[in-house]
């Protein structure tokens, strides 16, 4: 690592964090029903509007011990652990994501590949969270993904870096594993299973294209048997009930664009 891209990763860790600040407000209020623009920050209890120093991230939350100055109502943990993880997501874009998008010299491309890459990063981590306070997703993230998907995966055939016959297997496939989670949906009498994850999968499968999507939709479901495994054991669950889907889906997804070229030569060496 460069000292330039060093010292570079700090106020982007910063800008993580404010990101992740506003991720939070977007998340509450998308989840309330309220408008995104409209209205100020205000505790969650008292209605308070909240001063300045009162929305730093981390540090307020820090300095404030988790709750709200007047009516002492604690803050939602969440609120912290996003800004981090936010700030991680940028530092971690920055630093070690940047590698994989110079793969490409053409300059137009070299500015679209890693917005884009962000911009999926920052979906995922709105619709995990909404759909983890909700189970609910919105509509409007899918639809973001899709169309963030479709037009990047066009663009960079038509320059030619993805091929056509690839773009085309990937939405054959994206359909075919989308018609399974309809399928799934309807037998599990849309009780273990949402819409909205059955609309999900469609813009995942098509990030992580053939056949990789096979491995990061297998991923979900052994992250959720386990994780819905775990649940019932230490009692937080019971057998039937329901654990939202759509943050294994994204778990699934995030593993397969890291590791998904390995795994897929394991499995290959494998069998
Ligand atoms: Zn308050």
């Amino acid at each position: 690592m460069g000292s330039i891209t060093f010292w570079l990763a700090i106020p982007i860790f910063i800008l993580g964090l404010a990101v992740g600040s506003f991720l939070n407000v977007l998340v509450m209020r998308s989840l309330r029903g309220e408008g995104f623009w409209r209205g100020r920050s205000h505790c969650d209890h008292c209605g308070r509007v909240l001063a300045w120093y009162e929305m730093i991230p981390l540090l307020s939350f820090l300095v404030l011990r988790g709750r709200c100055r007047t009516c002492k109502t604690e803050i939602d943990i969440m609120h912290p652990v996003v800004e981090l993880i936010t700030g991680i997501l940028f530092v971690w874009w920055w630093v070690i994501g940047f590698a994989f998008f110079k793969i490409t010299s053409t300059p137009l491309l070299q500015i679209i590949q890693p917005a884009f890459w962000l911009l999926v990063g920052i979906l995922f981590l709105v619709i995990f969270l909404i759909d983890l306070k909700s189970s609910y997703i919105p509509d409007w993230t899918v639809a973001a993904l899709f169309w963030l998907v479709l037009i990047y995966r066009v663009l960079l055939s038509w320059v030619g870096i993805y091929q056509v016959k690839d773009l085309a297997w990937s939405l054959f496939g994206a359909s075919v594993l989308m018609l399974f989670f309809l399928f799934l949906w309807l037998i599990t009498k849309k009780r273990g299973f949402g819409f909205g994850d059955v609309k999900l999968i469609f813009p995942l499968g098509l990030i992580m294209g053939w056949p990789k999507m096979l491995i990061g939709t297998w991923l979900a479901f052994a992250v959720g048997a386990l994780v819905g495994l775990i649940l019932i054991l230490i009692g937080q669950k019971k057998w039937g009930q329901t654990v939202p889907f759509a943050p294994f889906l994204i778990i699934g997804t995030t593993i397969c664009l890291l590791y998904g070229d390995s795994l897929l030569s394991l499995y290959r060496a494998w069998i």
